[in-house]
């Protein structure tokens, strides 16, 4: 699964609509300190469907809306885009190439998922994303910090890291939902 573009519109310090167009082979991302380099990761792992707003550095959902400045008012939401392209997507996208997800979040609390323009559930969201490699847990976002946290963790979590390595975790889910029912 490939990252195509990120359209970032009233979250964190992005009050503009952004646009990221990411090309074949390595993309990096510079620039001073506190311009906002941070919140295009952060804005990667909240339209995967992150819900730990403390993950996200912040101390609610709401703190991802972008929050004015001097000269630019509040924006009154927050939207995220996500445009992947793959040959595999898993069912029910497995007919697609190209994939987009958006998530969004009002300043009244209303909040969306969207899959190739169609209203979904964070489930559908986190279906698409499971083991691919690239999920808000998965082991392609390391955030400063994480190495640290992932030494010095309990020996079951760190189990843990390595069941969304290996690709176990969405058989985990579907016992657990299967034994709930
Ligand atoms: P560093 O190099 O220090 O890691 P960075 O480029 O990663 O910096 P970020 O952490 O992405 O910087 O951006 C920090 C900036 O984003 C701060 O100026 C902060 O005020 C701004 N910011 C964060 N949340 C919001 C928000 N909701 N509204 C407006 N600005 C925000
Ligand atoms: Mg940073």
């Amino acid at each position: 699964m490939k990252f195509k573009r990120l359209e970032i519109s009233g979250f964190k310090s992005f009050s503009e609509r952004s646009v990221l167009d990411f090309r074949d082979g390595i993309t990096a991302i510079v620039g001073p300190n506190g311009c906002g380099k941070s919140n295009i990761s952060d804005a990667i792992r909240w339209v995967m469907g992150e819900q730990r707003a403390k993950d996200l550095r912040g101390a609610s959902m709401a703190d991802v809306i972008f929050a004015g400045t001097q000269r630019r008012s509040p924006a009154q939401m927050a939207e995220v885009k996500l445009k992947l392209e793959s040959d595999s997507f898993p069912y029910p996208y497995s007919e697609f190439h190209e994939v987009e997800v958006i998530r969004r979040l009002t300043m009244n609390g209303v909040s969306e998922y969207r899959i190739n323009g169609a209203a979904s559930r964070l489930k559908d969201v986190r279906g698409l994303f499971m083991d691919s490699g690239v999920g808000t847990r998965a082991m392609s976002i390391i955030e400063q910090g994480k190495i640290h946290q992932i030494v010095t963790s309990r020996p079951e979590d760190r189990r843990g890291v390595i069941e969304e390595a290996a690709g176990i975790n969405k058989f985990k889910e579907s016992k657990k939902e299967a034994l709930a029912k």
